[in-house]
């Protein structure tokens, strides 16, 4: 058998998978069900776990023409805007190796697929995956292109089809995602469009009672990304098609948006209620999630890996989504090297007992400091206290940005 795998989801995690795939010798097939890739999504942030692999991919220059830098970090009241604490970034790469970043998903996206590309990836959109079959030797995908079901056959098969994924659902059975009751509101503003007084190239999080607004720049610090995230409910009829508002870009009346985040958002500061006017055009995510990994069978079955929100799914709090995706794919890659098509299922064996307990730690985290963020009564009290004399040694990470 060739040394051949098919990628299910061209995602931040599909797309990554197929690097790291090519970097270890294996020809690597991705297979997306949008017709075409889309400008989609808002910001991502990535720690220096994560670019210290972009930069071992060689993408540290593509990454440098679309990323900002951002030299701080601020926790701040949402209601007074006070500083609270600061973590300086400035030090980032000297401490861990690699830099912080902020920048558009798609700008992440568009250079991880330039580097599939460049790899000899083979990249097929409007293609959707539809069934995984396995047997002992080999495993099969069914993919549905032009109107019709090709069989495609592998030694291994990557499901990176996100927190739906269809190949999670016939593979572990475990039952959808639900809804975390936590909402995420984004929007893109050109800085320039801000008064002076409003512009960062900074990261901010400003934390209430039941949400937070995080800020920062992207496209090389000319737009300030903006995300509020709080604790809402869904109307029945949007709770009946959670899926199709997972879209990146999924749209509500504008008044019935901005009455929304009226509401999140009650007593907030003048800057940022400021802010929050200035910005148009807000998409909404209600979030969804699973409970932690119980295990190394979330990530391998047989001859299958799940990477990214497939396996792992979890809320934004950490900001570490697509660095876990991207760190599980530098590991399959760590795999896959010494991997042959007959003993890939013990090789992704590895895989997984390398990977699962970090996912849950950074998953259990993000739920953690989600709690910490819209903390109300004593213990936002004792949050702000711990923060202004503890500060930055509470915000720094060396389990999670240091070495694995
Ligand atoms: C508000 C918000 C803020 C975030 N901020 C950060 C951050 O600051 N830092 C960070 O690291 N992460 C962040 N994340 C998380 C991050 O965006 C996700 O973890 C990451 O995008 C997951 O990538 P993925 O490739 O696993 O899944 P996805 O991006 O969902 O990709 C899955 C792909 O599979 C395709 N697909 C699905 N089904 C099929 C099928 N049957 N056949 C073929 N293709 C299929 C989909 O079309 C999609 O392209 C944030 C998330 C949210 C919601």
């Amino acid at each position: 058998m060739n040394r051949n795998v098919l990628i299910a989801g061209g995602g931040i995690a599909g797309m990554a998978a197929g690097i790291g795939a090519a970097r270890a010798n294996w020809q690597a097939t991705v297979f997306e069900r949008s017709p075409e890739f889309l400008e989609i999504g808002a910001g991502v942030q990535l720690g220096p776990n994560v670019t210290r692999i972009l930069q071992a991919w060689g993408l540290g220059d593509a990454l440098a023409q679309v990323a900002a830098f951002p030299q701080s970090l601020h926790a701040r009241s949402l209601t007074t805007g006070q500083v609270l604490a600061t973590l300086s970034l400035q030090n980032t790469a000297a401490r861990y190796g690699a830099p912080y970043v902020t920048l558009h998903r798609a700008d992440l996206h568009g250079l991880l697929t330039q580097a599939a590309r460049e790899a000899g990836v083979h990249i097929h959109s409007d293609a959707r995956v539809q069934r995984v079959h396995q047997s002992p030797e080999a495993v099969a995908l069914d993919v549905m292109q032009h109107s019709q079901v090709q069989s495609h056959t592998a030694a291994l098969v990557v499901a990176a089809d996100g927190i739906w994924s269809p190949l999670r659902q016939q593979l572990l059975e475990d039952g959808w995602p639900t809804f975390t009751g936590h909402i995420a509101y984004r929007a893109l503003v050109a800085q320039a469009d801000l008064p002076q007084h409003l512009r960062s190239q900074d990261v901010s999080v400003w934390m209430g009672a039941q949400a937070h607004v995080v800020s920062y720049p992207v496209r090389g610090g000319d737009d300030l990304n903006v995300v509020c995230l709080a604790e809402g409910r869904l109307l029945d009829d949007e709770a009946h098609h959670l899926e199709a508002l997972q879209t990146w870009n999924a749209k509500k009346s504008e008044a019935g948006t901005l009455t929304e985040l009226h509401h999140a958002l009650r007593g907030a500061c003048a800057p940022l209620t400021d802010l929050m006017s200035a910005c148009r055009d807000w998409r909404l995510w209600p979030l969804c999630g699973r409970g932690v990994m119980q295990g190394a069978h979330e990530h391998v079955q047989g001859r299958v890996a799940l990477l990214g929100d497939a396996a792992h799914p979890m809320l934004p709090y950490l900001a570490q989504g697509a660095g876990m995706a991207i760190e599980d794919a530098d590991a399959l890659a760590v795999q896959l090297l010494g991997a042959t098509p007959e003993n890939a299922p013990k090789q992704l064996q590895l895989f997984a007992l390398a990977r699962w307990q970090r996912n849950a730690r950074v998953q259990a985290r993000a739920v953690r400091n989600g709690k910490i963020f819209h903390a109300t009564g004593p213990m936002r009290l004792g949050r702000d206290i711990g923060l202004r004399l503890m500060g930055a040694s509470l915000m720094d990470l060396p389990w999670l940005y240091g070495s694995k």
